[in-house]
């Protein structure tokens, strides 16, 4: 299950970037995941419960993963319809035509987090 790293790398890069921004303690993190990307959210969202608690000294039980699904959508070069494909080769629905382009659902990206910043006094 690729998920496992990719939460890893997740957790690691957050935590690079909070400890640069003086921030101690993560609360939430925002993940932007396509319908056609090739990550499952439930395998991520499991593995990030499982990692949460152990991999970062800014992040713990209590961080939550939000995970915004990004539908899929093709544009068809010939006619220029829009649809929601099933796959990333795709036929437009209305002309048949096979050259359609799939303009999102492949994201896969943290969109942003938020923490809480060391208080300094
Ligand atoms: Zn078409």
């Amino acid at each position: 299950m690729h998920e496992m790293s990719l939460a890893m790398d997740i957790i690691t890069a957050i935590t690079e970037d909070a400890r640069m921004r003086k921030i101690n303690y993560i609360s939430s993190i925002d993940v932007i995941i396509g319908d056609l990307s090739n990550v499952l959210a439930d395998a991520l969202e499991l593995a990030f419960f499982y990692l949460r608690t152990q991999s970062s000294p800014l992040i713990n039980g209590q961080t939550n993963l939000n995970i915004i699904r990004e539908t899929a959508r093709s544009r068809c070069k010939k006619c220029t319809l829009e649809f929601i494909p099933d796959y990333r080769i795709a036929v437009c629905p209305s002309c048949g035509a096979r050259n359609c382009e799939l303009i999102s659902g492949e994201t896969f990206r943290v969109e942003s987090y938020e923490g809480c910043e060391i208080d300094e006094n």
